[in-house]
């Protein structure tokens, strides 16, 4: 299997108050899972074209590929992206970054609050860096995938589908958004900008 499961970094009930542990066991044992043997299954599919010379099936294939991958790459960085020692502000490039963006760091978590609470139906709000121009941009995408910008890479991912939330936060899905700020690890989005920041440069 080319993709495989990451091992949260952390127990189920670590996010606890701020994220319910049958909530982390569902989404990451089954959601999760889920997105990782989807993306293989289209790897496979592929495969069996190239081997066949028959290509009928591209098209569905290449989408559910673009699908299940995303989920998979998404909810890998979500995962990281918070710890039971999280909250707090970000500190030294990385503010420095955000603040010359979005011209503060209140004004940034507003935008990305606002664009978790503006996806219809199921998507995520994204930090993104984009190596275009090295900055950072506050990106909503629909499902995992659509309306994300060519050239850009997520460092913080909030899902905000019903399954990273409804058990616990119901239809309060602005509830959620302001209690994620209590776990966001601003170590790990600092070390993913570093990168992406390294490499534009
Ligand atoms: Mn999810």
């Amino acid at each position: 299997m080319t993709y495989e499961l990451p091992d949260l970094p952390y127990e189920y009930d670590a996010l606890e108050p701020h994220i319910d542990s049958r909530i982390m066991e569902l989404h990451h044992d089954k959601h999760h899972q889920g997105y990782v043997d989807g993306a293989n299954a289209a790897l496979e599919a592929l495969a069996e074209m190239r081997q066949n010379e028959e290509f009928s099936d591209i098209k569905s294939t290449k989408r559910a590929l673009a699908f299940h991958l995303s989920g998979h790459v998404n909810h890998t960085i979500f995962w990281e992206n918070m710890s039971p020692d999280g909250g707090g502000e970000p500190e030294g490039a990385l503010v420095d970054q955000i603040e010359q963006d979005f011209g503060s760091y209140e004004a940034f978590k507003s935008e990305f609050s606002a664009a978790a609470g503006g996806v219809e139906g199921s998507g995520w709000a994204l930090l993104l860096h984009d190596a275009a121009a090295d900055q950072l941009i506050v990106g909503a995408t629909e499902n995992h995938q659509n309306q994300t910008p060519q050239a850009t890479t997520p460092i913080l991912a909030l899902d905000v589908w019903e399954h990273a939330y409804y058990l616990q936060y119901e239809n309060n899905r602005g509830e959620y958004v302001e209690n994620f700020w209590n776990v966001v690890d601003w170590d790990d989005v600092a070390n993913r900008f570093e990168q992406c920041h390294e490499k534009s440069i």
